[in-house]
């Protein structure tokens, strides 16, 4: 069993977690780049796979400038150290978020549908990246190290930015898409029972009522999907 022998050696460890997560990420994102069908959704992961090459030269930085000041202690305690935040660090959160969102996209699903579900599993990934970077600045500001906390903080502020930008899309757009992918699936169902049904016309009443309650809920929805599916059973 090592020990943790102070917060410095605590931030270390955060440190190294978050440049293995930062590692997965970079990984990861192209395969959820090519899996969604959103242009914008598209557009804001290539953009946060930039950013995140950048946040990870920045954790180089930040690991420099914690070994200058730690060098002498580390020749001190080199074999506890070294188990500590060797090359090996692998961050397990991540591992665990990246697996549960790439079993999520591999379900069989509407390409709407999995922009949304695609949108949820990187905001889970941004969320866990704000949690480790808002604890390694909090350390860095207690140990006053005003650079290592000014960088933390750059990365912090863009895992932000990505968070809001993902919410963003997810409200205006992606959702409202999945929402109608959903409505397209319910309206088949609705001409199935109609040609079974010898009174067709209560049929597409009722259809049509439960669609406008819905809409109530949801105001200022109105996608060319929608209309085309309207065309449809209209036909
Ligand atoms: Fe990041
Ligand atoms: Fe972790
Ligand atoms: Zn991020």
């Amino acid at each position: 069993m090592h020990r943790m022998l102070n917060l410095s050696h605590l931030l270390q460890h955060e440190i190294d977690d978050l440049y293995s997560a930062e590692e997965q990420i970079i990984d990861a994102l192209p395969k959820m780049i090519g899996m969604a069908t959103s242009p914008e959704l598209q557009k804001a992961l290539n953009e946060h796979l930039k950013v995140t090459r950048e946040q990870k030269k920045r954790l180089d930085r930040v690991h420099q400038l914690l070994n200058k000041e730690y060098k002498k202690e580390k020749e001190k305690n080199k074999s506890i150290l070294e188990r500590l935040f060797g090359s090996g660090t692998k961050c397990k959160g991540m591992e665990g978020l990246i697996a549960e969102g790439q079993k999520m996209m591999s379900e069989d699903m509407d390409p709407q549908v999995r922009d949304a579900a695609i949108i949820a599993s990187c905001q889970k990934i941004e969320h866990y990246e704000i949690s480790g970077y808002g604890t390694a600045r909090a350390y860095a500001n207690q140990l006053q190290h005003a650079e290592v906390e000014r960088l933390l903080q750059t990365t912090l502020n863009e895992e932000y930015k990505a968070d809001d930008l993902l919410t963003v899309l997810a409200l205006q757009k992606v959702n409202l898409d999945a929402e109608n992918a959903g409505d397209t699936a319910v309206e088949g169902n609705g001409r199935d029972a109609m040609r079974e049904s010898s009174s067709s016309k209560a049929g597409i009443r009722k259809t049509a009522s439960a669609r406008g309650a819905a809409k109530k809920s949801a105001p200022k929805k109105k996608s060319p999907a929608k209309n085309t599916a309207k065309k449809k059973s209209n036909a």
